[in-house]
């Protein structure tokens, strides 16, 4: 019996000192599945996909200017790097092994750039991640136009419109039967809202993201409130198993001691994921004030303004389309988190019923949302004394360089996209 296990033993150190001899590559060495990059306006995002965690440096090197990005134990299994380069940050890439396990990455930057870097555990169907943020500087806004508004000389107030795309970049929201991602629907819409504002006298819109990159959630509640927005829309396409299921639905932000909405505390559950898939990262925000605001402060106020934005979007959706829940319903979501912007969050179809999916996809479908989301954002801002009801006549100054000119001229259509001296003028706040 000894002798046996003696064998047997002797015979399993023979297999472990075989295995652990093998070359590190075949045994422990993580794999780069895919390497992709997303450009932000103050940053440009890298995503290495592993198979497993890694150990990994990030450092600049000068002359040129360029950021090394070092995986430890790892292998590279992709045939040819397809990163959508030059962009504003980075002018190439050059891959190469560094030392027998080492894969090095050389990021040629258009000037010397600092970097943030973190690794993000795995999401859904995402894999363990390496995230490399290449932080611009940010120069000055160059004048897009010779000829500007200074001020609207009736002292009104421009009205701000937040408009949020939900999700983008690394987080692609939900995913249609035939493959269109819910955050090129939102970004289409968001758009199409923001053309549809900017073209209506005193109001104007804001995007929380113009690109595909991500914003974490915090971030585009951050926007809102520095912007000074007088109401925000968030903008989503739901999904579920169920290929049937059709119809918008709209929801606002609920106060912690509320009855809890089981179908809206799981969308909001669904919904605030998404700084996991995203990756917001452990540089994402920690506003004390945001905090406190999704805490038990939540303003009254505000959440009853909400609720009357949010009836109205849905009455004016229903004019466009199905509708899934006639009320709005109610849940913790973080992107509904600014204490003084009444806040809505619609959910404009489900991406997961094909039929809607390819709706979704139609340009001309698109602006009706934006129109209906435009026509209940007006009737909200009038129910609340913030918009005239009838067509108006601004005054305006206008600055032409060597003088300023007082002017008047009619807002019944398109006050922002009027011309002067064959130059477009744009009203600012
Ligand atoms: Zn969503």
């Amino acid at each position: 019996m000894i002798g046996w296990f003696k064998i047997v033993i002797s015979t399993l150190s023979l297999f472990c000192l075989m295995v652990f001899s093998m070359p590190s590559a075949i045994a422990r060495d993580a794999a780069i599945l895919d390497v992709r990059l997303w450009t932000a306006p103050d940053h440009t995002r890298v995503v290495f996909d592993l198979n497993k965690s890694v150990q990994y440096r990030v450092f600049p090197l000068s002359n040129p200017d360029r950021i090394v990005v070092d995986l430890f134990k790892s292998d590279l299994k992709v045939d040819r790097l397809k990163l959508p380069l030059p962009d504003p940050a980075i002018t190439k890439v050059r891959y190469g092994k560094h030392e027998p396990s080492t894969s090095r990455f050389v990021f040629v930057t258009k000037e010397a750039l600092t970097s943030e870097s973190f690794l993000l555990n795995p999401s859904k169907d995402k894999p363990y991640r390496l995230v490399v943020d290449f932080k611009r500087k940010l120069k000055q806004q160059p004048k897009e136009k010779d000829v500007t508004v200074t001020k609207d000389v009736r002292g009104k107030k421009t009205i701000i419109i937040a408009i949020d795309a939900g999700h983008g970049g690394e987080d692609p929201g939900a995913i249609g039967r035939n493959g269109l991602k819910e955050k090129t629907v939102t970004l289409a819409v968001a758009k199409a809202l923001e053309n549809a504002v900017n073209g209506r006298a005193g109001m104007r819109a804001v995007l929380t993201r113009k690109g595909d990159y991500y914003v974490s959630l915090k971030g585009r509640v951050k926007r809102a409130r520095d912007a000074h927005a007088d109401m925000m829309i968030s903008i989503h396409a739901d999904a579920v198993k169920q290929r049937y299921v059709e119809g918008a639905s709209v929801y606002t932000l609920s106060d912690r001691g509320a009855t809890p909405d089981k179908v809206a505390a799981a969308l909001a559950a669904k919904e605030n994921a998404a700084d996991e898939v995203g990756g917001a990262g452990p540089f994402a925000m920690d506003d004390p004030l945001l905090n406190m605001i999704l805490g038990d402060m939540a303003k009254k106020d505000s959440l009853i303004s909400a609720e009357i934005l949010a009836k109205q979007v849905l009455k004016d959706l229903a004019t466009v389309g199905p509708i899934k829940y006639e009320h709005p319903k109610k849940a913790r979501f973080v992107v509904l988190g600014a204490l003084e912007v009444p806040s809505v969050l619609v959910e404009v179809d489900f991406i997961s019923n094909p039929n809607r999916e390819k709706v979704l996809n139609n340009k001309r479908h698109q602006e009706k949302l934006a129109a209906a989301l435009l026509s209940a954002s007006e009737n909200y801002l009038r129910r609340q004394g913030l918009l005239d009801s009838e067509n108006r006549r601004a005054d305006v100054e206008v600055d032409l360089g060597h003088e300023t000119v007082k002017m008047e001229f009619p807002c019944a259509n398109d006050c922002q996209r009027v011309s002067l001296l064959g130059k477009p003028v744009s009203l600012l706040p």
